[in-house]
């Protein structure tokens, strides 16, 4: 079958274009009106005294008077045609006037003609009539609208892309290469459905993204409708879901017949958790609409005929709240996961993003990519615009890799606040804060190397220590846990050895509170604790609120006063830890406390530079 070109569809029509219609005819309308008023009485005449006109008429220096009701129009010798005006008495005649009748001019008396003053009188009656008439049009054509769209809810809001001017392709689309190698056959499927169909294969239905937020679903399933050059309808989950009842399965309803009678085609559904959570859990109203939507959805897809080319493609960042009902064979029977991206792909995806972006040759995109780990497409692509705007703000041509690091400071951990202002006492107690961290992240083997320490605050924070480990990981161990928490609490441990217990500020505040997550993660949630090792306490309720509520905990009291206790020992150890390695190496702290005060911030080189002698007490140690 050979391929229809994307159909033009008319659901996108703009109302916008109505509007403006009418006002381009009302303003033309005017327009006349006006040229009509403004031209007729305006011969440009020089005006005169009667008695001089009667008295130049009678010495024969007049060609020509033309009486209209009391103007006089007068032609003097040596013109053509009238070149002065003049205005008689009401009521009587020019010859009354005294111009006499043998006068040697050609007398004419124009029947009074009202074209001036009856376009003026029809103006001022029709205009405000039109006026009046168009906003009537409008009120009716937006009342009309709201109508339209009342009755028009039922339609889905699908929208068509492939007929776009601006097509992405999987070029457009950097890393993800499993991803792209899964929906390039999907392409295929629908590009030589025969060849397929003629080996006896059943072309896949449904295929699922799943992948974190802003890693290129979205822009996958456009590269897709890109490449696959047939009509890509697209529809947020969140679409179907609307106050009205039954409006989110008449719009599947509606989707899936416009896709089918343009196959070969796609459905993207993006966001599909948002219609797709598994059935019959939670409470209250709402979620009876939620299921009809999706019930619909399921229909629809099983409607399918083998021959219907059709395939829906759907994206979520959940797939574990899904109805187990979407993921059943026949359905999305096909699964694409897309990972955060590596570091080589993270590279090609910045290469992606300052493809068009002019960077001089300091600029690392590499080293960039070595730091980002855990970084989506997403946040790369809010890297490099972001370093745009920070090289253009300092008027630069070309972004420079100055302009990189702090676009990507910026982003990861906020932008500085320089205007905040802390006194004295505070960017002392800052400074040893920090030290605190750093001291304790630098010399734990197993914690990621200190980057970047400084006391500038920055985003909510009044400083900043920066770990970044040296390549990507995608385990934790609970030694790496541990040193972790040790370097979490460092901060508020600096504060207690110098200041006092009593003195600690709420500085601390967000460790804490890092810390004890991390603790809670590591026991109900990884078995990582000591008594209650290898058991996971995690509940997974798919994010139902509800649930959580209603629900029993799947463990009794006794297990929850456990992983309660196990939890405060892993802070407590922590807390050891830290404050051992800071007490003997009280020098190191005091020397990084004094740096940081001066230079506000250190870079890696720095601190280990400053650290040199700073060691590990075997009391702290692990192992
Ligand atoms: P998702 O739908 O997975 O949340 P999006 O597809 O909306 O993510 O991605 C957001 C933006 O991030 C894209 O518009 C694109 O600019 C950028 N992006 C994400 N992944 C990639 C990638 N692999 N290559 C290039 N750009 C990407
Ligand atoms: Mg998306
Ligand atoms: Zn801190």
């Amino acid at each position: 079958m050979a391929i229809k070109p994307p159909k033009s569809v008319n659901f996108n029509k703009k109302p916008g274009n109505w509007i403006r219609l009418g006002a381009f005819w009302i303003i033309i309308a005017l327009l006349v009106f006006a040229g009509i008023a403004f031209l007729s009485p305006s011969e440009n005449l020089k005006d005169i005294a009667l008695s001089d006109v009667i008295s130049r008429a009678n010495n024969g220096q007049i060609t020509k008077l033309e009486v209209q009701g009391n103007e006089i129009k007068v032609t003097p010798k040596g013109s053509d045609k009238p070149t002065e005006k003049s205005v008689k008495q009401d009521g009587s005649s020019i010859q009354e006037q005294g111009l006499k009748t043998d006068a040697p001019v050609e007398l004419t008396i124009v029947p009074p003609s009202t074209t001036g003053s009856t376009i003026w009188g029809l103006a001022s009656i029709i205009i405000p009539i039109i006026v009046i008439a168009a906003i009537f049009f409008f009120m009716m054509r937006q009342a009309q609208g709201q109508n339209n769209q009342a009755m028009g809810f039922g339609k889905s809001k699908a929208k068509l892309y492939g007929a776009d001017k601006k097509k992405i392709a999987f070029a457009d689309v950097a890393g993800s290469e499993s991803a792209k190698q899964d929906l390039e056959e999907v392409v295929d499927f629908l590009k030589h459905p025969k060849k397929y169909e003629a080996l006896g294969a059943r072309i896949p239905k449904g295929v699922l993204l799943v992948g974190n937020p802003g890693t290129g679903k979205t822009l996958l399933a456009r590269a897709v409708a890109g490449e696959a050059n047939v009509p890509f309808f697209s529809i947020s989950g969140s679409e179907f879901v609307e106050m009205f009842v039954g409006v989110g399965a008449s719009r599947v309803r509606d989707l899936f017949s416009k896709a089918k009678k343009n196959a070969p085609s796609i459905i993207f559904i993006d966001e599909i958790d948002a219609v797709g959570r598994r059935r019959g859990s939670g409470m209250g109203g709402g979620h009876d609409e939620r299921e009809q939507t999706l019930n619909q959805i399921l229909v629809e897809m099983d409607g399918f005929e083998n021959d219907t080319n059709v395939i829906v493609l759907a994206a979520t960042n959940r797939v574990d709240v899904l109805d187990p009902a979407l993921l059943r064979p026949g359905r999305f029977d096909r699964r694409t996961n897309i990972m955060l991206p590596e570091r080589k792909d993270r590279e090609a995806i910045l290469k992606v993003h300052f493809k068009n972006k002019p960077v001089d040759e300091t600029v690392n995109l590499d080293k960039l990519a070595a730091k980002t780990a855990g970084s989506s497409g997403a946040d790369l692509a809010n890297i490099a615009n972001e370093a745009a705007i920070v090289a253009a703000k300092r008027n630069a041509k070309k972004i420079s890799n100055v302009d990189l690091t702090s676009a990507f400071e910026k982003i990861a951990i906020g932008p500085e606040r320089k205007a905040r202002i802390m006194n004295d006492k505070e960017k002392q107690m800052t400074a040893y804060h920090e030290a605190g961290h750093a001291i304790v992240g630098h010399l734990m083997p197993d914690s990621d190397p200190v980057h970047k320490v400084t006391i500038i605050p920055r985003g909510a924070t009044g400083g900043v220590t920066w770990f970044l480990p040296p390549e990507d990981k995608n385990y934790t161990s609970v030694i790496e846990f541990k040193d972790v928490l040790a370097r979490a609490l460092g901060g508020r441990i600096a504060e207690k050895l110098v200041y006092g217990a009593d003195y600690v500020t709420t500085g601390a505040g967000s460790d804490l509170r890092h810390a004890t997550e991390i603790a809670r993660q590591m026991v109900i949630e990884e078995g990582m604790g000591t008594g209650l090792r290898d058991q996971v306490f995690h509940e997974d309720n798919g994010g139902m609120m509800f649930d959580r509520m209603t629900h029993e905990r799947p463990y009794s009291d006794d297990t929850a006063k456990e992983i309660d206790k196990e939890v405060a020992e892993l802070i407590k150890e922590a807390a050891i830890r830290a404050e051992v390695v800071i007490t003997k190496n009280r020098a190191g702290l005091d020397k990084l406390a004094e740096a940081l005060l001066k230079e506000e911030t250190l870079e890696e080189d720095k601190v280990n530079e400053i650290l040199k002698d700073a060691k590990l007490p075997k009391e702290a140690r692990l192992y």
